[in-house]
């Protein structure tokens, strides 16, 4: 199976969580609104260590723009 190409359209920079209802597997999006840099995380142990480790300041210390 292959993944559509990203399609940036309706996300807005910043830090996005969905998938947290009961048997959904969570999904971290965090896309910059300056470079376009986006990271996707998934899994609740994964979503969780991301959300909390700050990924805005985490990037703002790397971003290029
Ligand atoms: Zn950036």
């Amino acid at each position: 199976m292959t993944e559509p190409p990203i399609v940036i359209l309706g996300i807005r920079p910043g830090l996005h969580i969905r998938g947290l209802d009961r048997g959904e597997t969570p999904t971290a999006d965090y896309l910059c609104g300056r470079c376009g840099a986006h990271k996707r995380v998934t899994g609740r142990t994964d979503v969780a260590e991301f959300t909390a480790s700050n990924p805005a300041a985490d990037h703002a210390d790397r971003c290029p723009a």
